[in-house]
């Protein structure tokens, strides 16, 4: 007996399962429900607003009065969609929709200072990126692909929490970079710079992906793909306890977690 493989491999997979590879296996591939929490949902709301800001606008109409309509409708989306009972009960109890609602805009409005929408050419927003190579299927969303003004490109990654530390970082770029190998897979075009967009501090971390570091990232994704393909096999995803337990979904579930 052998555990289901994956069907594609995408930057928050390599990140889970490099972080722990029992939570991997709970969530890729048992489809362990998970809650979804205040961050979350802010998350998504803030993701949902801007891709309308900068799809549905052209430049010279990405002003914050435009940004704070774009977050009203959107709320409102999401409450008469019954979006916002998502939230688990508990937290919902002690949870202010009216704080959410006013981060969230805070969110959104940061972007502003981060960058200026109006002087961003978009291509895309929400691309949808699958390339197949060799074996494994890798696969990805991105939030903002932009032209510059020299005709290279740039790919853009909202975050909603804040910058993270140096190690954390590097994983946060590897997962950007990740786009920008889709990019050159499916595109056959390797973005010029790829971009964090921090939106709580309104700063954005930008790297140039050069041929070298897209082929180094091609070999990483392709020992993780194996490294997954052999913990199926083996039926081996073993925990690995360390700060993120305090964040994890499945403390229950964990082994790691109970003394008894
Ligand atoms: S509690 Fe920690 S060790 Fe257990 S699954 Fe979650 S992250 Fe992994």
């Amino acid at each position: 007996m052998s555990l289901q493989v994956p069907s594609s491999l995408t930057p928050s997979k390599v990140s889970s399962f490099k972080e722990c590879a029992y939570a991997f296996r709970l969530a890729v591939i048992e489809h362990v429900p998970q809650p979804v929490n205040s961050h979350t949902l802010k998350g998504t709301l803030a993701h949902r607003c801007l891709d309308r800001l900068y799809f549905d606008n052209p430049p010279e109409n990405r002003t914050l009065d435009v940004a704070r309509d774009i977050f009203n409708d959107v709320w409102l989306e999401a409450q008469n969609s019954g979006e916002l009972d998502y939230l688990e009960e508990c937290e919902k109890g002690c949870i202010d929709l009216n704080e959410l609602a006013k981060d969230t805009t805070f969110l959104i409005e940061q972007d502003f200072i981060a960058e200026n929408p109006q002087s961003v050419t978009a291509l895309g927003t929400e691309i949808q990126l699958e390339a197949r190579v060799g074996d494994m299927t890798l696969r990805g969303i991105i939030d903002r692909l932009d032209l510059n003004p020299d005709g290279t490109i740039t790919v853009t990654d909202y975050k909603t929490g804040r910058i993270p530390g140096v190690m954390q970082e590097h994983d946060r770029l590897s997962g950007v970079y990740f786009y920008a190998l889709l990019c050159e897979q499916v595109l056959h075009v390797v973005p010029d710079t790829v971009q964090l967009v921090y939106l709580r501090d309104a700063t954005r971390i930008i790297a140039k992906p050069s041929k070298q570091s897209m082929t180094a990232l091609l070999n990483r994704a392709g020992a993780i793909w194996k490294a997954v393909r052999n913990a199926c096999e083996r039926e081996d995803f073993r925990p690995k306890p360390s700060k993120l337990c305090g964040f994890c979904n499945f403390k229950l579930l964990c082994p790691t977690q109970h003394t008894d």
